[in-house]
């Protein structure tokens, strides 16, 4: 988190990139505004095309803004060329050369810096055991799987001593166990090293459990930063709720707003109280979107919403109930199973769904 104590390593300046021009003008990035402190763990997520790469490329250097600022530790980078800044890049098709070894792959950016090569030893052996690859220092890259790959990747991109990372979806290529596996690994070399991570990526999950905080992108825009429960539980845009995670939307009426929160009546005539992103203040009567986490709703004697149970798919830990609502509009609700052995409703069923207080939140959009 940033205190002011911390210092801000990235700071993003109203930054803007269009490609092309005219009628093919496409506009990657829109006026985007981002400080990251030193030493965070900073995850850039959205979909595929919202201006991801297009970021990551403008801070390595491979990319002229077409408007707006980047500074490294206060100073504007815009005239350092991409070697001259202390970034590195990791990227999805990791790209290690196969003539080289493990090691000569991780020593090769220090080699063509000119360093001692007793340097370079210390460094590479300091790089292979933080990256538990010392036992396969002397085998090329296609004698070693695809995640021993990633990781001598990884190595070979710390080995510089950057003073951020930038990541642009690097576990995309590896399959579902061994991505967890490197989540850990990335997480940890993190932590040990102190560096800035950048990370970018498109998976939701990866984002809330490896982040120190994340940027919500989408069509060439930052919607919402925050840390991952922020994100999850107060999202500020319709996008962002939906993007993250799974959520009911409702429509409400507000009777008053009051700083951060708000008194809001839904159809049936039940008033809640809301979150409010910051920044919107909504009048009296105006029509809003609520949103509920379906493991935050609750089924009970005599809640907020009432409808009829139009599914119960069972998941061992939990059950998802599919409620029709009285209104029309379908919810879902998430239920944990060991705490309701029986008892628990029936295809057809009527059913009453209580949203506990701090569990709705305003959304813009
Ligand atoms: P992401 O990494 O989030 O998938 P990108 O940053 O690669 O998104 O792309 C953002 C938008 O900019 C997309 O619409 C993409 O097609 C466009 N774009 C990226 N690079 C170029 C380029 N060199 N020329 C033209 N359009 C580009
Ligand atoms: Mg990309």
């Amino acid at each position: 988190m940033p205190s002011s104590t911390t210092r801000s390593d990235i700071e993003v300046e109203k930054l803007s990139k269009i490609f092309g021009s005219g009628e093919d003008a496409v506009r990657a990035l829109d006026d985007v505004s981002l400080t990251i402190p030193e030493n965070e763990f900073f995850t850039l997520l959205g979909p595929s095309g919202c201006g991801k790469t297009t970021l990551l490329r403008m801070i390595a250097g491979f990319e002229q803004p077409t408007s707006g600022r980047i500074k490294l530790g206060g100073s504007d980078i815009a005239d350092l060329p991409p070697n001259k800044r202390p970034v590195n890049t990791v990227f999805q098709s990791y790209a290690l050369f196969p003539h080289m070894t493990v090691a000569q792959n991780i020593g090769f950016a220090l080699k063509m810096l000119g360093k001692p090569k007793a340097e370079i030893d210390e460094t590479v052996s300091r790089m292979l055991k933080l990256v538990k690859m010392e036992p396969m220092a002397n085998r090329k890259p296609a004698q070693i799987s695809g995640g021993q790959q990633q990781r001598v990747a990884l190595a070979r991109a710390l080995a510089p001593r950057p003073r951020v990372l930038l990541l642009d979806e690097p576990l995309s290529a590896l399959d579902l166990k061994l991505r967890k596996e490197m989540q850990v690994e990335l997480k940890r070399l993190q932590a040990e090293t102190g560096i800035t991570f950048i990370f970018v990526t498109h998976d939701q999950e990866e984002a809330l459990t490896m982040s120190d905080r994340i940027a919500v992108m989408s069509a060439g825009k930052v919607l919402q930063v925050g840390p991952p429960r922020e994100i999850y539980n107060h999202p500020a845009e319709r996008f962002v709720a939906d993007f993250i995670g799974d959520t009911n939307f409702i429509a409400a009426k507000v009777e008053r707003a009051n700083g951060r929160s708000a008194t809001v009546r839904l159809p049936s005539g039940v008033a809640l109280t809301a979150g409010l992103p910051e920044g919107l203040s909504p009048g009296e009567g105006e029509n809003v979107t609520l949103v509920v986490r379906p493991e935050h709703a609750k089924l009970a004697a005599d809640g907020a919403l009432k409808g009829t149970v139009e599914n119960a798919v069972y998941f061992g830990t939990d059950t998802h109930f599919h409620i029709r609502l009285d209104t029309g509009d379908l919810f879902i609700l998430r239920s944990q199973n060991a705490a309701m052995p029986n008892g628990l409703p029936d295809m057809g069923d009527a059913v009453s769904i209580a949203i506990p207080e701090g569990a709705v939140q305003v959304v813009r959009g």
